[in-house]
């Protein structure tokens, strides 16, 4: 029992750091059934996206007592608000998309995460529309893509119950790094001079090496935006960090100073 407790609090700590975010959700028993699927697993920080109708008894219903998990919520008008100081994001889809991507199953992306920690920073996992998922321009602003592996003749699981595997194989992944470590936890994968850059931080630097590429005609303003979806990915795969990225716009800031001569 003791022991018990004892793996709870260490893991705790690197749960309140994971932040379930839900792109526009339709109904909203399904943002309640979220709330609960998280606080059963010891997650709390739920961010809503343009939800199209919340609050709303139906949440609080199908929240049960995971009510101040409810309301707790943020909800942000755009993606890039809800996730602005993450330094991981990561995406779930039931569908393989156009261009390969870093991509795990749920159970591999939560071993990887509590072996690896979060670099100092809060965690995004993405949750897509009931009827849609998550656009494919929203799915390339993730490091990661998470696959949680179903009928391949019927592999598209309910919103909530998706969140329910995806929390679960959270907390089971850390209880099992917490249980192979010494206490206290000494996290040696964890430690690095600075910190991750934050998923603002990513896309301030995108928006500049967007227009330094049409500045130097490498791409023209018109051309769909092939190049960065690709560097995305390569920075994504990376885990750029914060002194990594002010040195890269450091040189596209001289790129555009040169420019201007
Ligand atoms: N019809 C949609 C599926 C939406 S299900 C589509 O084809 O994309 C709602 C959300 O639940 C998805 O956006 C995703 O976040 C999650 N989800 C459902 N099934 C999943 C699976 N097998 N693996 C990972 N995420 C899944």
């Amino acid at each position: 029992m003791e022991e018990r407790a004892n793996s709870e609090g260490r893991i705790a700590s690197r749960l309140a750091a994971i932040r379930i975010v839900v792109v526009e959700p339709s109904h909203p028993g399904n943002i309640g059934g979220v709330a609960r699927a998280m606080k059963t697993m010891g997650l709390g920080d739920l961010a809503l996206v343009r939800p199209k109708r919340f609050p709303d008894p139906q949440a609080q219903w199908r929240a049960a007592s995971a009510v101040d998990v409810l309301d707790a919520v943020r909800v942000f008008d755009c993606l890039d608000d809800a996730v602005a100081d993450c330094g991981v994001v990561a995406g779930t889809s039931a569908r393989s998309r156009r261009i390969p991507w870093p991509t795990a199953t749920a159970a591999g992306f939560a071993a990887q995460m509590a072996s690896a920690g979060l670099g100092g920073r809060p965690m995004a996992i993405l949750f897509g529309r009931e009827a849609s998922g998550l656009t494919n321009d929203e799915l390339q602003r993730c490091n990661w893509h998470v696959v949680i592996p179903a009928n391949p003749a019927y592999s598209s699981l309910n919103l909530a119950m998706a969140a329910q595997v995806v929390c679960y194989e959270l907390r089971q992944a850390l209880l099992a790094a917490s249980a192979a470590e010494p206490a206290p936890a000494p996290a040696a994968a964890q430690e690095w001079d600075r910190p991750l850059a934050s998923a603002a931080q990513m896309a301030g630097l995108y928006g500049q090496l967007e227009r330094v590429l049409v500045a130097i005609e490498f791409q023209t303003a018109n051309t769909p935006h092939q190049a960065i979806t690709r560097l995305r990915r390569l920075f994504g795969r990376l885990g750029v960090d914060e002194t990594e990225v002010a040195i890269l716009r450091g040189i596209l800031t001289h790129v555009e100073r040169a420019l201007a001569k």
